[in-house]
């Protein structure tokens, strides 16, 4: 790299080092790309907000709490224990956790010899762009091909300015060193579940404030209800078709239908969705234009135009890491003159609520609408010994949908404990276009949750073993 005005030539540069772009430079490093990777955090970006800040830590800070409750509510099968936790500690479980994993990123790029520089990168010219250091230097590069992988950041909401205190984005909710004694989240999606259920666990006393008629709005009911009944039985608030409208540390206004009533609460977490880091580029010197919702709208291949390509948070379709992972592998390889499609039969999408949330591909109305005759099936958690075992509450079940008349799997809807391991099955099925009667013939080990897909299988082809008749859904 240069300082100064002359620019340093790159084969491929790759702009953001989260599940997007340390996966596209490591893949178009192995077609032999000579490849740089710039992020504004340097080193402590690589895994961008899923590693540092999302997936990583939120998963850690459920399985703390969902191990927590679970002990606690385990009286009846004999075990009593007296439970604390110190978030504190947790912090540096944390911080040693994200070290390891980034470690192991950093190991990666270096190994396929990819260059990583810290800085924040604006384009000036379609092929060439400027990276501000944090130390304040300013690098120029010339680029053939380019990856635009730079992520999303929290929406905010005007009445709610982040302090970082009292009012939280995800971030800073995920720093906290001591549980506080009421919270408020506001967004009732991923996020609002995930957080606001691990804090309720961990003993806050929790509103979850959602502007929509319910919960994760957008997923079908069946999926959400039996996450609402749960949420109820911890004592969690949900406010429905609720706004806020103003907050001053302590009193909280919140309008849901004709009522304002005031909640008093410690600290406010704000996850009403994201916004997707392309505004602040020069997208323009590229030539690119974002659309209405700040996306780059990207071909099969993912990319833009012959050099520019997009991937992850920015473009179009759920904001999820193994999303921005898959379409990195393909535009790595469009850019490096493959022929390579973005072109999934289903992409799983997992709330980490309790019961887990899992689905992949078609719901029956939307198997309906794409002109298929399909056919559901739904295993209950309740009829599986495993589930039994686990939680003898056993809220949740295994749903396929499926065309009646090939039997090819179109759909896995999926509600339970470890729905988000178990979902990799359906997806599966629906990739390698298989059909009920090869789930049906698939022995399954015994016993485990694995077994509902056997089970539903063998329902939507009525003869269910054990399952008195045919479900009526
Ligand atoms: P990011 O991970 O956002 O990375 C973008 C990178 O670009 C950042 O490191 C940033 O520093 C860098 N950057 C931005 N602008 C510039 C610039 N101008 N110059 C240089 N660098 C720049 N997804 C899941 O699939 N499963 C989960 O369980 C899950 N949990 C989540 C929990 C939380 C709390 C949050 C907030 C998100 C979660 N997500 C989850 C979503 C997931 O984190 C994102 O979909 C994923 O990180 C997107 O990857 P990306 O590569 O597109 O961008
Ligand atoms: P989200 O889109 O999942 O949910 C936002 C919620 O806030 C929606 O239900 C919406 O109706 C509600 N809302 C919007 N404006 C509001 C307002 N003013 N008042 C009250 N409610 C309001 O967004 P998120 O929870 O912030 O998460 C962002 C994204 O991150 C997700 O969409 C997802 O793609 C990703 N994520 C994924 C996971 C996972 O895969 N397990 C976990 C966390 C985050």
């Amino acid at each position: 790299m240069v300082v100064g005005e002359i620019a340093e030539s790159v084969d491929l540069l790759v702009v953001g080092a989260g599940p997007g772009g340390y996966v596209a430079a490591i893949r178009a490093a192995q077609l032999g790309r000579s490849v740089v990777l710039v992020d504004c955090k340097g080193e402590a970006g690589v895994g961008g907000v899923c590693l540092n800040v999302g997936c990583i830590p939120s998963k850690a800070l459920i399985e703390v709490a969902d191990a927590a409750h679970r002990a606690s509510s385990l009286s009846q099968a004999g075990l009593t224990a007296i439970l604390s936790i110190d978030l504190g500690q947790w912090q540096k479980h944390r911080t040693a956790l994200i070290g390891d994993l980034a470690d192991g990123i950093r190991t990666l790029l270096r190994s396929a010899g990819v260059t990583l520089v810290a800085g924040e990168l604006h384009f000036t010219r379609p092929s060439q762009a400027i990276v501000e250091t944090p130390q304040g230097q300013a690098l120029f590069f010339e680029f053939k091909d380019v990856v635009i992988a730079t992520g999303s950041r929290p929406t905010p909401v005007s009445t709610l300015p982040r302090d970082g205190e009292r009012v939280l984005d995800s971030t800073d909710a995920l720093a906290l060193t001591e549980v506080p004694k009421s919270l408020v989240v506001v967004g009732g999606g991923y996020i609002g579940l995930e957080l606001g259920t691990a804090f309720a666990k961990l003993g806050s006393s929790v509103t979850i404030v959602e502007a929509e008629k319910s919960l994760l709005p957008g997923m079908d009911t069946k999926v959400v209800r039996p996450v609402t009944t749960r949420l109820r039985d911890l004592g969690v608030t949900v406010l429905a078709n609720a706004f806020v409208e103003s907050y001053d540390g302590q009193r909280l206004i919140v309008r849901a239908a004709k009522d304002v009533a005031p909640i008093l609460t410690d600290v406010v977490i704000v996850a009403v969705g994201r916004t997707p880091n392309t505004d602040d580029l020069g997208l323009d010197r590229l030539g690119v234009k974002p659309n209405e919702r700040g996306k780059l709208v990207v071909d099969p291949d993912r990319r833009l135009s012959r050099h520019v390509a997009a991937v992850g948070d920015v473009t179009p379709g759920p904001m999820l890491a193994h999303k921005a992972s898959s379409e990195a592998i393909v535009a790595a390889e469009a850019l490096s003159g493959h022929r390579s499609v973005y072109q999934p039969a289903a992409i799983p999408e997992v709330v980490f609520s309790d019961p887990e949330i899992a689905i992949a591909g078609l719901s029956e109305a939307e198997a309906r609408q794409q002109g298929w005759d399909p056919i559901v099936a739904t295993f209950p958690l309740a009829a599986s010994g495993r589930a039994a075992t686990i939680d003898c509450k056993r809220q949740g079940f295994l749903s396929l949908v499926a065309d009646r008349g090939t039997g090819a799997v179109l759909g896995a809807h999926c509600v339970g404990p470890h729905a988000s391991e178990l979902i990799a099955e359906g997806v599966l099925a629906i990739e390698m276009g298989a059909t009920l009667e090869d789930l049906a013939a698939t022995v399954h080990p015994h016993p485990t949750l694995s077994e509902q897909y056997h089970e539903a299988a063998h329902l939507a082809l009525g003869r269910p073993v054990n399952l008195p008749s045919r479900s009526q859904d």
